[in-house]
């Protein structure tokens, strides 16, 4: 197993690593445009990975095994939370989600950065066992623009709506854990700023050291 990425319950803190990939973690309550965003600014930076979570929520129209989830059983989903195949796992609006350790940790490895959509509970479960991590929250304008975006979106029947709905509030007071705060208002505003974020974690002094050297090391 990863000395870096150890899941669930795990030790130490990891601390940045020259050439490791930067792992985002991006938080909304539903409907709160986190999918919406993340896909804009994966299309526009290729070297942008994203984790596809494993659930236990059924496939809606459109979504495709292994692209927006790996849709298992929920006897499946416990077989491999047993064999400590998750980074974190959580019971999000009655089904099981869950992020593959293995792929998180392949692509840090390999120098790639990686988005993880995951819920705000996830989101504490990384904070709480030490996982470097920059968090995002994504705040909906107000309670009313969410129903009516969640509700837009007609993915929902009458009764996993009003559940959502009903968690919302207790999800958006967790946005005070997060390093920052993205108001979704205008999607092309907010696709904006959740890049230049990215942007900016990848020029930070510390990750540009290796660079920064090689270009010191040039000078006479
Ligand atoms: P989440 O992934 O957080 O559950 P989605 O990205 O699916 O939320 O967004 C919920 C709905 O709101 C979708 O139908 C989406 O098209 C719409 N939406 C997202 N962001 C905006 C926005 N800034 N303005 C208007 N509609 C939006
Ligand atoms: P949805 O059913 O709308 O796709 O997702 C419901 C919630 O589960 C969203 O908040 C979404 O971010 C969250 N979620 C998706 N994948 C994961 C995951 O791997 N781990 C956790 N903790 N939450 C997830």
């Amino acid at each position: 197993m990863s000395e870096i990425l150890k899941p669930e319950s795990a030790g130490s803190p990891a601390a940045v690593e020259p050439g490791r990939g930067i792992l985002f973690v991006i938080s909304s309550p539903s409907g709160g445009g986190k999918g919406t965003l993340i896909r804009r600014i994966l299309t526009h930076m290729p070297r942008l990975g994203y984790s596809v979570s494993w659930t236990t929520r059924a496939p809606r129209q459109g979504e495709v095994d292994g692209r927006e989830y790996h849709f298992v059983t929920p006897e499946d989903f416990m077989a491999a939370r047993k064999r400590g195949e998750f980074l974190e796992w959580a019971s999000v609006h009655g089904n099981f989600y869950a992020t593959s350790l293995k792929v998180v940790e392949r692509e840090l490895a390999a120098g790639r950065d990686i988005v993880l959509e995951i819920d705000v509970q996830g989101a504490a479960t990384l904070r709480r066992i030490g996982i470097e991590a920059v968090s995002v929250f994504i705040m909906p304008p107000s309670f009313e623009i969410l129903r009516r975006r969640l509700t837009g979106r007609q993915s929902e029947n009458s009764e996993t709506l009003a559940l959502r709905l009903q968690n919302s509030r207790g999800e958006v007071e967790h946005y005070r854990e997060f390093d920052y705060v993205v108001l979704n208002d205008d999607v092309d505003r907010a696709a904006t700023q959740l890049a230049s974020i990215v942007y900016a974690e990848r020029a930070r002094r510390v990750r540009q050291e290796r660079l920064a050297e090689r270009v010191l090391a040039t000078f006479p």
